[in-house]
């Protein structure tokens, strides 16, 4: 449920009005729009059943969300949502570009790149330790030793880390470490997992899953969420469809078309999206340009040596070209941003 409140109503009744549906004995988040504040209301409509809710001072309206994803939608929060990193922000106008490898291996390649991207504008590192393969041969990533590395790749640069989590088991480990969780393809509907992370205290990276929809991609940050967690970065990583001339297939337009529906920030995944070096940039350079709040983006010296994803990483020196050609667009693209963002809103509270 949500209270729209009334254009111009005092904080004293915003208070109020809050205040009262705690002593219910539910939580709410307050989204204070530029003509108005909605309250969202946490838990069971069904609890709120016989409250007079309407009747609280400086309501104006009250909406069930119609989405079934509640706390994602934008319907419950009209504003965008910043997550914070470590002082890093993202949505909300604030973009943020990760960048790294997919799989940590050598200390030394990792200060590397780490000092690369730092340099080239990243402002969060990412890296495998715990790698989902499709062979049990292949490389499954360093574990706790690449964890440690991640750790005093962050003590060099100050870049926050993005690491990868596959198992429930594995949780208090990576959460020793990491800044943010990465929840990847293959574990977007692993409920058990993503009810847990919800619980605890980091953001989350959730991307899509290998042929997810929107609607699943979104009840599976709705998952997250429900355990307590507002931190939920959506990344976009494209999906398996009938073409196969890219890794997968990436459609932009899901970006504008999911700010619509939820206030989290959306990032795009360039690199598993292409699979091939040479359209990572402008598929992330599209991504940006069309208002993702960010990229992660996969980086290393010397691809061939790569553990994992070779083929589709960048080289240092190219991550710095997608940069500058990124900033260049970001000069015009935060105010074409916000101005639709803004007018969507309006148009939801007042119709
Ligand atoms: C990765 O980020 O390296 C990765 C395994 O991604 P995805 O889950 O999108 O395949
Ligand atoms: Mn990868």
């Amino acid at each position: 449920m949500i209270l729209v409140m009334k254009n111009g109503a005092t904080q004293e009744e915003i208070d109020s009005a809050s205040n009262q549906i705690k002593t219910w004995g539910h939580d709410v988040s307050i989204s204070k729009g530029e003509y108005q504040t909605v309250i969202g209301i946490i838990g069971d409509k069904q609890d709120l059943a016989g409250k007079a809710l309407h009747t609280l001072a400086g309501v104006d309206k009250v909406l069930e969300v119609s989405a079934p994803y509640k706390k994602a939608s934008r319907e419950f929060r009209p504003e965008d949502s910043v997550v914070d990193v470590n002082g890093v922000k993202v949505g909300g106008g604030h973009k943020s570009i990760i960048a790294g490898p997919c799989s940590v291996d050598t200390y030394d390649n990792l200060i590397l790149i780490a000092k690369a991207v730092k340099e080239a504008g990243a402002t969060m590192l990412r890296g495998g330790a715990f790698k989902p393969r499709t062979s049990p041969y292949s490389f499954q990533g360093k574990g706790e030793e690449g964890l440690q590395m991640l750790a005093e790749a962050r003590k060099e640069t100050g870049l926050p880390i993005v690491t990868e989590l596959m198992s429930e088991q594995d949780i208090d480990l990576v959460y020793q470490y990491t800044d943010v969780v990465q929840i990847g393809a293959r574990n977007m509907q692993n409920f058990a997992l993503l009810k847990e992370i919800g619980k605890l205290g980091k953001p989350v990276i959730l991307k899509n899953g290998i042929a997810s929809t929107v609607k699943e991609h979104l009840m599976s940050v709705e998952y997250v969420m429900s355990g307590g967690l507002n931190d939920v970065i959506i990344a976009l990583r494209g999906t398996r469809t009938y073409e196969t001339a890219m890794r997968n297939t990436l459609d932009v337009s899901l970006i504008p078309y999911m700010q619509k529906l939820t206030h989290l920030p959306i990032i795009v995944d360039p690199s598993h999206a292409a699979g091939k070096r040479e359209f990572v940039s402008a598929l992330g350079y599209a991504g940006m340009a069309i208002g993702a709040d960010g990229a992660i983006i996969e980086v290393h010296p010397c691809p061939s040596c790569a553990l994992s994803d070779g083929d589709q990483a960048l080289l240092p020196e190219d991550f710095t070209y997608f940069m500058n050609k990124v900033n260049r667009l970001e000069a015009w693209d935060q105010k074409e941003w916000s101005r639709e963002v803004g007018s969507m809103q309006n148009s939801k509270l007042n119709g």
